[in-house]
């Protein structure tokens, strides 16, 4: 099982060929592809093309969060709709956080008490502070 945990599938830019994309996934042997939410409003985009490509040979997810660019819109009313998303049944993971080197990351608070797991973004940065895994899968 090969899961793409990364990958913007609900950008406009893949509208026109997005099944040809998720039939080439398949072939490859990719069962699911975790699409992160940059904003809340992409981070929506992305919960409704899950919806519709739930039962699919790739199946979408989604990781639900702001952008580190982005941080300057993060609101108390922001974090509360934000964490509504986060309880969505597509939805498998907090996004787009982690320690890249993009001004203004710094201000994203701890996701540590929130129900999904997080998937950290590491664009441009050194590993300093990321967990290091120390053996590989059996
Ligand atoms: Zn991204």
């Amino acid at each position: 099982m090969l899961i793409d945990t990364h990958a913007h599938l609900h950008h406009t830019r893949f509208a026109d060929d997005l099944d040809a994309t998720l039939a080439r996934a398949t072939e490859r042997g990719v069962t699911a592809v975790i699409m992160p939410g940059s904003t809340l409003e992409d981070s929506r985009a992305a919960i409704a093309l899950a919806e519709r490509y739930a039962d699919t040979p790739c199946a979408l997810y989604v990781a639900v969060g702001i952008h580190p660019t982005e941080a300057d819109s993060l609101t108390p009313a922001t974090l509360a709709e934000l964490r509504e998303l986060a309880a969505h049944p597509r939805v498998v993971a907090i996004g787009e956080i982690g320690p890249a080197q993009i001004r203004h990351s710094s201000a994203l608070p701890s996701k540590r008490s929130w129900r999904s797991p997080p998937s950290y973004r590491c664009r441009s940065s050194s590993t300093t502070g990321m967990p290091t895994p120390t053996s590989s899968p059996s």
